[in-house]
């Protein structure tokens, strides 16, 4: 079964910790200033289920991932 994910990434709230990178590097990556972005394409998470591990990781919540 196919879910159908949105990440959103506040990035006024993110801090550069690269976490998310680390607990989902298929889907997240730092841009040159260390800030989180998804990758292209990925912006649906691609069905990685480490997504949500990687919002969890993320030390001041700065992902949401919902599902429909
Ligand atoms: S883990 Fe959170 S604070 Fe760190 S880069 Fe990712 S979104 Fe930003």
């Amino acid at each position: 079964m196919h879910i159908d994910r949105d990440i959103d990434i506040d990035r006024d709230v993110c801090i550069g910790a690269g976490q998310c990178a680390m607990a989902a590097p298929g889907v997240f990556s730092q841009d040159d200033d260390g800030f989180s972005t998804l990758l292209p394409g990925r912006e649906d998470g691609g069905g990685d289920p480490m997504v949500r591990e990687a919002a969890r990781a993320c030390p001041v919540g700065a992902i949401t991932v919902s599902e429909s």
